[in-house]
């Protein structure tokens, strides 16, 4: 097996708590190994044991590779023009999900597969290495499954978001609606996801109708996570705990008890930057969550209605501006934050065992994301050990 050498690199972002080098394990002139897909040795330059090949990375620095743990890739159409009314003064509402589901019910298999391969390369340019995708702009049997079945080619965090709104052909009829969800709809789609998400809020599900689609995802064999309290201070995470949900995601209005409850719980805080910031609303305080010990991911919400980015730089510069994370729990969040919310162990590290998934960045340190908003820095993303990005700068 032909190993790999990556030298001299300025900063090395390992995320290896058992150095003791803050919470991001950071090491200076550091090296790694890579061998089969897989990090084999982590240290000093100086230190370093010879190997088939050698990459010089000097001056440069190496972070893992992001893991986007909450994305809705699966769609058709745009909402730019409801963006600029929103930004022009109108408010945002889970209504609009519903132009989204109307084009993607109109799009064909090839169109919707096309889209979710375009969004997946720009993530991978912006150093993205591991995401997640939920269906949930079908919003009937046949177009959920769909949307699952394409999404299994893409990625393996595959998870069914029937009850991602009301569909209009259910309006008033909720509980029927749920009775879908849980029923033929999940039956259908259960084999394609390991997850079951449900969104939580005003305008979409209640406290007694999540629990009902989160539960019987769960007696199907799936694992639960959860879009909770983004609109309202509603009873999401409370579920979330409840159900022992991997992530509870949004967490914008949150109680003091629902920050006690998500740091006395194995519950990991998914915050989506991109979300309050394409629909102008006021950010969560990550300090809240930090000072109480709950362990917090960023992810991106890419989505064509509410969070229109691909981009992890993006939403690590908002959450450190705006949202009062430190430039080192961001870059956290946004790896071993978001394997933790995805329950994965193989990835969000570069440590000894981890898949070899890693970002060189044209920066002399990952402070340089947060640093330098706007700029691409992200010069090679490779995903097991393999460049699948380059910079043709
Ligand atoms: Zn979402």
């Amino acid at each position: 097996m032909t190993t790999t050498l990556f030298t001299s690199i300025n900063s090395l972002v390992t995320n290896d708590e058992s150095l003791e080098k803050g919470i991001l394990g950071e090491l200076a002139n550091a090296a790694f190994i890579e061998e089969s897909g897989q990090i084999v040795w982590v240290g000093s330059s100086s230190a370093s044991p010879s190997a088939d090949r050698e990459v010089s990375l000097a001056g440069k620095s190496v972070i893992p590779g992001f893991v986007d743990s909450h994305a809705h890739l699966v769609f058709a159409g745009d909402r730019a023009l409801e963006f600029e009314s929103r930004m022009a003064g109108s408010q945002y509402g889970s209504g609009g999900i519903m132009t989204t589901v109307k084009a993607t019910r109109a799009a064909t298999d090839v169109e919707l597969d096309q889209n979710i391969a375009t969004r997946a390369v720009e993530l991978y340019r912006g150093g993205i290495t591991t995401f997640e995708t939920k269906s949930g702009y079908g919003l009937d049997v046949e177009n959920e499954l769909r949307s699952l079945r394409l999404a299994v080619e893409h990625t393996e965090d595959v998870t069914f978001l029937g009850g991602h709104v009301v569909p209009e052909e259910y309006l008033g009829r909720t509980d029927a609606y749920v009775d879908l969800v849980k029923g033929e709809m999940l039956e259908a789609c259960a084999p394609y996801a390991r997850w079951i998400d449900v969104f939580c809020d005003e305008g979409a599900f209640d406290y007694d109708q999540s629990k009902a689609i989160l539960q019987a995802g769960i007696a199907a064999g799936l694992l639960p996570r959860i879009h909770a309290n983004q609109l309202t201070q509603g009873r999401g995470v409370e579920l979330a705990v409840e159900l022992g949900c991997a992530s509870a995601d949004h967490c914008t209005h949150l109680s003091s008890k629902d920050i006690d409850l998500l740091a006395g719980s194995s519950t990991v805080a998914t915050l989506l930057p991109g979300a309050e910031f394409s629909t102008r609303s006021i950010y969560p305080d990550a300090r809240r969550f930090f000072d109480a010990g709950v362990t917090v991911a960023l992810a991106t919400d890419c989505n064509p209605g509410s969070s229109f980015t691909s981009s992890m730089a993006f939403c690590i510069a908002v959450a450190v501006r705006e949202m009062h994370f430190t430039p080192e729990q961001a870059i956290w969040s946004a790896t071993l934050g978001g394997a933790k919310a995805l329950q994965r162990e193989d990835v969000g590290a570069i440590a000894v065992g981890k898949s070899a998934d890693f970002v060189v960045l044209d920066a002399p340190s990952f402070r340089h994301i947060p640093y330098r908003p706007g700029v691409d820095l992200v010069e090679e993303t490779f995903i097991s050990g393999t460049s699948i990005y380059r910079s043709n700068k």
